[in-house]
């Protein structure tokens, strides 16, 4: 007989991410997948076509470990059209595997045990279990319908000696909300005269409607010096699965994040980081995604006018939230199993991100816009023949 063995698990509240789970069931329902977020359509061929050169020539070994100095010198030259700072790309940047790990080594590598971090609830789901894993301790502070703002008299009462960071997401996942250069200012009056960090996930930093602007820590004089921000090329130009990203932090902070990247991936798949620095020069290409996912947004509400399902407002990123309050009482996730296995279009239950169970608000579904127009299309007829508006 076999030995058992016993476990002791690390985290035992924590199960599979929801996007496995819903894309997995879309995919054995034969369902339009809205769910988990990626994009449905090609990259583009002149990105390919520079990754496949790259290749070709030889480039083919490992990067340096924090990143190719021509890769990390484009995005200081971004960051510098961007927000007009200067950044040093050899003590400041570093390319990581997708936000992803760039979000959990700086967190492993900055928060200690009893150390007490700040995040607004919904919160997208990698932040909370790397937390615990350092033994931190979560607060959180919920964002509400209708508008999911931050209120900050309630984030300053959650601080205390203890508090380590505070994590922000602009624009939001999965509200759609955005921060405003205000809501920055009353973060950095919180903080100023103390040694707390901020942890800014700004990966859908290029998808923002409605000539909104984005407001990063990066262009705010006060946080910048004590702010961490993440970015993901794969939601930039839609190559979710390169899994490419990058950091940006002050060099105190960027030389222990980087003690971490060196141990848990080394270094990033080294053909496509001479692609992106090649790619980057021309600010077109990522200029255009304002319009380019506004026009999305506005084709997928204006499909979904016919139905019994209420939207939210989304001012950025490619996901649309709908209530589903006027169709059925069930709970989102019943709701979104259902969806998906009887009318054949998967998406998010918002309950998710949320591990405050007061805070949810109920029957909330989210839908990801970044796909073809036919796809939004084919779903958004099941859903308004399936639930139409009364
Ligand atoms: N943060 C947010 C808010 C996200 O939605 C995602 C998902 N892409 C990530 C971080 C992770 O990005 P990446 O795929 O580059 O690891
Ligand atoms: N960020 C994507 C989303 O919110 C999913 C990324 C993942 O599957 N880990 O849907």
């Amino acid at each position: 007989m076999e030995a058992s063995i016993t476990v002791s698990s690390k985290l035992p509240r924590t199960g599979t991410t929801i996007f496995t789970v819903m894309s997995r069931l879309a995919a054995e329902y034969n369902a339009i997948n809205l769910s988990q977020g990626f994009p449905d359509f090609r990259v583009n061929e002149e990105l390919i076509s520079l990754v496949n050169r790259y290749m070709q020539m030889g480039m083919n070994q490992y990067a340096p470990m924090i990143g190719e100095p021509v890769l990390r010198k484009a995005i200081a030259a971004k960051a510098e059209r961007q927000h007009g700072i200067t950044l040093d790309s050899d003590t400041e940047i570093t390319v990581t595997a997708g936000a992803t790990e760039a979000i959990f080594n700086s967190i492993a590598a900055l928060v200690h045990e009893g150390d007490e971090i700040i995040i607004l609830e919904p919160a997208y789901d990698c932040y909370e279990p790397a937390i615990r894993l350092q033994k931190g301790i979560v607060k959180r502070v919920p964002l509400r319908l209708p508008e999911f703002k931050v209120d900050w008299d309630q984030v300053r009462d959650l601080i205390t000696r203890n508090t380590r960071m505070i994590i922000i997401n602009t624009p939001h996942n999965p509200t759609g909300t955005v921060l405003s250069s205000e809501d920055l200012d009353s973060l950095y009056s919180l903080i100023a005269d103390t040694d707390i960090i901020v942890l800014s996930d700004e990966v859908y930093e290029h998808i923002i409607f409605d000539e909104l602007s984005h407001a990063s820590v990066l262009a705010h004089e006060g946080l910048r010096s004590r702010s961490i921000a993440t970015y993901s090329f794969g939601k930039t130009f839609h190559a979710t699965g390169w899994k490419v990203g990058y950091v940006i932090a002050p060099p105190a902070i960027t030389e222990e994040i980087r003690k971490l990247h060196q141990y848990v991936t080394f270094s990033v798949h080294a053909p496509t980081q001479f692609a992106l620095a090649e790619y980057l020069k021309d600010e077109n290409n990522y200029l255009e995604l304002p319009e380019f996912y506004q026009s999305k947004r506005d084709l997928f509400l204006d499909l979904m006018k016919d139905s019994a399902f209420e939207p939210v407002k989304s001012s950025g990123t490619y996901f649309q939230l709908f209530s589903y309050k006027d169709i059925s009482e069930l709970p989102d996730m019943e709701m979104a199993e259902l969806l998906t296995k009887k009318h054949g279009v998967a998406a998010i239950p918002v309950s998710v991100f949320y591990q405050n169970e007061e805070a949810h608000q109920e029957q909330l579904l989210r839908f990801c816009f970044a796909k073809t127009d036919p796809t939004l299309e084919k779903a958004a007829e099941i859903l308004c023949k399936t639930f139409p508006s009364a």
